[in-house]
């Protein structure tokens, strides 16, 4: 047995005190939708490509199809896999930020060949879509930078560079110095971003249009994590864009 002695609150107190906790009702009742909405997000983005990896390993497994449409099939299935395992590493990330736990470790290393390594990791997936992807940058230029987040951040920003533009076009990365700062331009030719959405495209879940990106394989994650990653490094992001020319995510870090 054991009591709890009530402080004797004032009739104005008691008011304070009940809106207080519902306030806190509301947030929790909004937490709880946020979370739902965001697992059945993930949910979908999961099923989407495991769906393609069950089909196409099935066609890419018979014996009476040519050597041509094999390799097609197995294209696809690397791309699909690639896909699931961005998501995936998207997701244990913005976990470990939400939780607190991470960290970012900077070193210095020569920008040209780094980058350039990564153009040749996502060349294949861009010819795939007959796309270019260029590269300037200085040969005598060193980055301060982490090379696994920065190399995620730039994978996600290609990455949403190549699902939002048409065949045929080109991106760009251009890497230079401006005063103390390195700065990391993405550039494409794609369907662009109306500017009154601008402001929310970084937002955890957010798509421009859901019906457009969905049917892309967008699940409104990569640029939270690429902004809060940026962050990470002291640096920031922004964005200018022009609807049916395309977009430039700039990095200043
Ligand atoms: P998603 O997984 O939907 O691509 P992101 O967080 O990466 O999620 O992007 C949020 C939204 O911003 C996307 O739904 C898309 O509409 C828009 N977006 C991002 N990058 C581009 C781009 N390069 N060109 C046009 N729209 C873009």
């Amino acid at each position: 047995d054991f009591q709890v002695e009530l402080p004797k609150l004032k009739h104005d107190e008691l008011g304070e005190l009940s809106s207080a906790i519902q306030t806190l009702a509301n947030d929790l009742a909004r937490l709880k939708k946020e979370r739902n909405e965001f697992l059945a997000s993930v949910a979908h983005e999961l099923s989407t490509p495991l769906t393609y990896l069950i089909g196409y390993t099935k066609v890419a497994s018979r014996s009476d199809i040519s050597e041509d449409e094999r390799k097609h099939y197995l294209s696809i299935l690397t791309e699909e896999s690639e896909r699931m395992k961005e998501l995936v590493k998207n997701l244990l990330d913005l976990a470990k930020m939400d939780e607190n736990s991470f960290s970012i470790m900077q070193e210095t290393f020569w920008a040209k060949a780094y980058f350039l390594n990564i153009l040749n990791l996502i060349r294949p997936s861009f010819q795939l879509k007959d796309m270019t992807v260029a590269l300037k940058c200085p040969t005598d230029f060193q980055i301060y930078a982490d090379p696994l987040r920065l190399e995620q951040i730039v994978l996600n920003l290609l990455d949403n560079a190549k699902k939002y533009s048409p065949v045929h076009t080109e991106v760009t990365v251009a890497v230079l110095q401006k005063g103390n700062n390195t700065i990391i331009a993405i550039t494409d030719q794609g369907i662009g971003i109306p500017p009154d959405e601008i402001p929310f495209i970084f937002d955890k879940l957010y798509r421009v249009e859901k019906s457009r990106s969905r049917s892309l394989g967008g699940s409104g994650i990569g640029l939270s994590v690429v902004k809060e990653l940026v962050e990470a490094h002291g640096g920031e992001i922004q964005v200018s864009s022009t609807l049916g020319r395309g977009s430039t995510f700039t990095i200043t870090l």
